[in-house]
């Protein structure tokens, strides 16, 4: 647990998490030991194989999948969603507080019909038939830390015959995977993994890959190729694998420290931070420990700047969330605070004393 200490009070973990001792060595172990997956017979390679193997059956494990298909990040497994779903009536339904990594794609195909909610069950009921292809969501907000009933739009999803796809990115490091999905997305980096590897958690392979070429096709001629029937048919070129070690390393160490305690012990900060802002202006509601705010007549930058000058790590602005942050009431950004199991009490004190202080100047 020593490296997750930082020599700075670290609250911008919705951003993304500092790293326990064994998921850098998880990484450092593939860079000793290099091959690539897939591909050559020699005994380094098969070892490789193995753990690549390894790893996606621990990461398939953690989030409760039938397929894992390794990603970039979060971000480009929405996009492989949103760009590979074989739409038939082109209908969409999201909400207004997604990240820009569920907005972006979606508003980028003209050809579809985005149908923007608010994140209420009661919008969702009032959207959901037959006539829409996929919905996409998040389960845990990036912004005010909210939770989305996705057992309930799960189910209305399937009851219309629409697949659900869900952005975990901010609730698969924070809450046990529990919810059933027909896509979900999610980064390593923001569960104590390493950067540069996410995945694509999916009940059936029937997307279009995103990127096609070395080792996604069974049989090349030269005019016409045939895809493999497995993820490895979005996994083209050479993959991370050392990202990959890192990975399975990060499942393997949240499952030790326990999905229930890390929700547990998340509830309690937030209680902790949602006292410690009590005085200022705040928006929305969460149950993860993340929150936003501003302070009265404090431009967010300042105050995240000054916070900073007194060892406290947040993030403001937007958070990739502008549409989302705007429609909250908050035009001009805010300060968000992010806390993950590992941080304490005496964090949440440290940058409650320091918001004190920073108020008065103002
Ligand atoms: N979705 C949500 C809710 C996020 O918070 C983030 C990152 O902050 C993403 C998607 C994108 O994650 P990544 O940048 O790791 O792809």
């Amino acid at each position: 647990m020593e490296s997750l200490r930082s020599d700075v009070v670290y609250l911008d973990n919705a951003c993304t998490t500092l790293k326990p001792q064994d998921v850098i060595d998880a990484v450092v172990e593939y860079y000793k030991r290099p091959a690539c997956h897939g591909r050559s017979a020699h005994a380094l390679a098969r070892e490789v194989n193995e753990r690549v193997e390894e790893a996606r059956e621990r990461v398939a494990r953690f989030v409760n999948a039938k397929h894992i298909i390794w990603t970039k990040n979060a971000t480009e497994a929405l996009n492989l969603v949103i760009n590979g779903f074989p739409f038939r009536n082109k209908k969409v339904v999201t909400t207004i507080l997604e990240h820009h990594a569920v907005l972006l794609p979606l508003l980028r195909r003209k050809d579809l019909e985005v149908k923007i909610i608010e994140p209420t069950l009661e919008a969702w009921e009032g959207v959901i038939d037959s006539s829409v292809d996929l919905a996409v969501t998040f389960a845990v907000n990036n912004t005010t830390g909210q939770k989305q009933n996705i057992k309930e739009i799960y189910k209305l999803c399937e009851d219309n015959g629409v697949k659900l796809c869900v952005d975990g990115a901010q609730a698969v490091p924070h809450l046990k995977t529990d919810y059933p999905y027909h896509y979900l997305c999610f980064s390593a980096h923001k569960m104590c993994g390493p950067t540069g590897i996410g995945a694509l958690a999916l009940s059936e392979l029937d997307l279009e890959p995103l990127v096609l070429g070395g080792g996604t096709v069974k049989e090349v001629a030269i005019d016409r190729y045939t895809l493999l029937p497995h993820e490895a048919k979005y996994e083209a070129g050479i993959q991370h694998y050392a990202g990959i070690f890192g990975f399975a390393a990060a499942c393997k160490f949240l499952e030790q420290v326990g999905m229930e305690q890390i929700a547990e012990k998340e509830r309690s900060l937030r209680m902790l931070i949602d006292r410690a802002l009590s005085e200022y202006i705040t928006y929305g509601k969460g149950e993860v420990a993340t929150a936003i705010f501003n302070l009265p007549n404090a431009p967010c930058h300042e105050v995240a700047l000054m916070l900073d000058k007194k060892g406290i790590a947040v993030r403001s602005g937007y958070f990739c969330a502008q549409p989302g942050v705007m429609w909250l009431g908050a035009k001009e950004g805010t300060v968000r605070v992010s806390a993950y199991f590992y941080n304490n009490e005496e964090d949440i004190k440290v940058l409650g004393d320091a918001l004190e202080e920073i108020a008065l100047l103002y």
